[in-house]
């Protein structure tokens, strides 16, 4: 039991800061050669969930096999502070958030922390990566996790990531943001009608019981963008499709 509350400790303390996380646990994790996904769970106990878990992330979400609801809850946005910070924590760029920022579902308001961004896509439509997905990560004051996760299709350039990306920094630091809360809402579609479904975090510790939200309608982004980020983080940061085993989709 006290392995689990330390777990969860951990999995809140990864998403609020990597160092903390790293400083904590000490294991280095990546994407590639000894430390890539496939070995996470050997490179520490704690990190046994991405190997025994049975509701992880990411996810192929196949159309056909989406339980179609009579009408999922609208998620209630409330992004109202800016960004305090675009790290690059060497996984990926994150952009901080300043306190003050929510969404409420399920009756709970989970708050926004970060936002960050993986390329390929993590999670896959009809077995189809997109070149970029961006993860909003959110905690309520029990710890649970909601995640809203956007995908960009390839096309015309992004402006919204455009000012983000010109505050990536190239080494493993932080810098200034002054990107505003109405930009950050920006980033995500219009329409937000999202496909749900129940998973873990997509890094170590892989932790379970986290609200997937993924947004329905994809936003774009160009190549040259892509390229942009996928040089900072030498390569690419997604982690491979899991088994949904019992889960559904809902949408
Ligand atoms: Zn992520």
């Amino acid at each position: 039991m006290k392995i689990i509350n330390a777990l969860k400790a951990t999995a809140v303390a990864s998403l609020l800061s990597t160092s903390l996380f790293a400083g904590a646990l000490g294991t280095h994790w990546g994407y590639t050669g000894h430390s890539s996904p496939e070995h996470w769970a050997e490179l520490n106990p704690l990190f046994f969930m991405c190997k025994d878990g049975s509701n992880q992330s990411p996810i192929n979400i196949v159309k056909k096999d989406i339980l179609a609801t009579t009408g999922l809850e609208k998620i209630k946005f409330n992004y109202t502070t800016n960004a305090s910070g675009v790290i690059n924590n060497g996984h990926t760029i994150q952009v901080n958030v300043k306190d003050g920022s929510s969404i409420t579902i399920d009756g709970i308001q989970f708050d926004l922390k970060q936002f960050h961004f993986h390329t390929p896509s993590e999670n896959e439509v009809d077995g189809k990566h997109f070149p970029l997905e961006a993860h909003f990560v959110h905690a309520a004051k029990d710890g649970h996790l909601a995640v809203i996760s956007v995908l960009f299709e390839d096309g015309k350039e992004n402006v919204d990531l455009k000012r983000i990306w010109s505050k990536m920094p190239h080494k493993e630091s932080s810098a200034g943001c002054g990107l505003p809360a109405a930009m950050i809402k920006d980033i995500l579609p219009k329409n937000k009608a999202y496909y749900r479904f129940d998973g873990s975090l997509t890094t170590p510790p892989c932790s379970e019981g986290v609200r997937w939200f993924v947004m329905q309608d994809y936003s774009h982004v160009s190549a040259a963008q892509v390229k942009e980020f996928a040089k900072l983080i030498h390569g690419h940061d997604n982690r491979p499709v899991q088994p949904m085993n019992a889960r559904k989709v809902l949408k």
